[in-house]
């Protein structure tokens, strides 16, 4: 018996999503959003063999993390300052929020010092809204261009999180054909509300938090 029937029940949740829109369950990467869970929540799930986990505070993950990391895959999905880019460097595997010039410097400062660098994801702001991050749609191509061309950083996907009271398939849609017209194949996006219609218009990874651990308490 598995050491986590929500995990389970997450899991033939995205291989059904994936089979209905003709892929393969293997295409889709789950992250499961551990940030404001407690430790029991997370345990059974990571028991049970999940291995990537996302993260949106650089001091919160690593507090959790802490002794704990080996072996996994640990995501940061939440913005990133300047002044920790070298500690998200440090504790991440994959950075997916990468969206503006500034940071593409620190993390390239903080990569020379630390001989490492994460793998990348640049968000992508599909509704503009001004408080959420994100670079805006009609930027995305010359950000692109800048980052992967004069300065040098490989990226290997894009990110998104559509705006919280609108049907995300039209946001789905366009950040799939910005990475297409990019050379991009890698797409996170679908949260617990969305990550089958996210399926549908071709995720390559899901974050998915509450429908996998219960409701965030917001303690940490
Ligand atoms: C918190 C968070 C999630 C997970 O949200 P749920 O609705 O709980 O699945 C996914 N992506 C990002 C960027 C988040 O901050």
């Amino acid at each position: 018996m598995s050491a986590s029937p929500a995990l389970d029940a997450i899991l033939a949740r995205i291989a059904a999503a994936a089979q209905a829109a003709g892929r393969s369950a293997s295409e889709v990467v789950l992250t499961a959003v551990s940030k404001e869970q407690p430790w029991e929540a997370i345990a059974p799930v990571l028991a049970a063999g999940q291995k990537v986990f996302g993260e949106n505070r650089v001091q919160e993950a690593a507090q959790r993390w802490a002794g704990r990391r080996e072996g996994l895959e640990l995501r940061l999905i939440g913005p990133l300052q300047t002044n920790k880019a070298q500690e998200a460097l440090v504790l991440f595997d994959v950075i997916e929020t990468l969206d503006r010039e500034k940071l593409a410097h620190a993390l390239i400062a903080a990569a020379d010092r630390t001989g490492r660098l994460a793998r990348l994801y640049v968000q992508v702001n599909t509704g503009e809204e001004p408080q959420k991050a994100g670079v805006a749609p009609l930027q995305a191509d010359a950000f692109l261009d800048r980052v992967r061309g004069e300065l040098g950083l490989p990226v290997e996907g894009l990110m998104c999180i559509p705006p919280a009271h609108e049907p995300p398939g039209p946001h789905f849609a366009l950040l799939a054909r910005i990475a297409a017209r990019n050379g991009l194949d890698q797409l996170s996006m679908g949260m617990s509300g969305d990550f089958e219609t996210a399926i549908g218009f071709g995720a390559t990874s899901v974050r998915v938090g509450s429908a996998l651990f219960g409701v965030r308490s917001g303690a940490v």
